[in-house]
């Protein structure tokens, strides 16, 4: 495997990125993790605050999340539960234009999601706000959905982008 992972884009990689990704094995967690770590540091200096593993053409269940400096990876992610409360988002994506694919979309507000450790042991986590906003953007990515298939495009004009990342997904 090489160490430069490239991130695939729509629609050029769409054949990739409408993929299903599987579960990783137990036996494989190491290099999912490891994996994960890579995928962490392509989020570096990015706006986009989420990126999953068919991203970067390995069709696995495994995304990872870098708000400020909070940092988490999921692998065999899985939506417990989600709260009632819904919320209106405007999202962008690291496979799109960054610079003017904007999706309106609305999402839980917070939701209850299992996923595994580095030992293969199942831990229950519950986000709210933000971080469950982007969980449910990569959870799509998984099931090989992408911005245009839960969400409407906006236009935004280069002024409102500033405002969109304090929303960004
Ligand atoms: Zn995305």
């Amino acid at each position: 495997m090489s160490d430069a992972l490239k991130i695939l884009t729509y629609p050029q990689d769409a054949a990739i990125l409408r993929q299903k990704s599987a579960p990783v094995a137990i036996p494989d967690m190491q290099s999912a993790y490891k994996l994960a770590k890579q995928m962490l540091k392509l989020l570096d200096g990015k706006t986009q605050l989420g990126l999953s593993a068919i991203q970067v053409g390995k069709a696995l269940r495994i995304f990872v999340i870098k708000i400020d400096k909070f940092e988490k990876i999921f692998i065999n992610p899985k939506i417990e539960l989600r709260t009632r409360d819904r919320t209106t988002v405007i999202e962008s994506c690291l496979s799109f234009n960054t610079a003017v694919d904007f999706y309106r979309t609305t999402r839980a507000q917070g939701l209850k999601i299992s996923h595994r450790t580095l030992n293969g042991n199942i831990e229950l986590e519950q986000f709210m706000g933000l971080p469950a906003l982007v969980i449910q953007h990569e959870m799509d990515h998984l099931e090989g959905k992408l911005m245009h298939d839960t969400g409407e495009k906006v236009d935004v004009k280069a002024e409102q982008v500033v405002d969109l990342s304090a929303l960004k997904a």
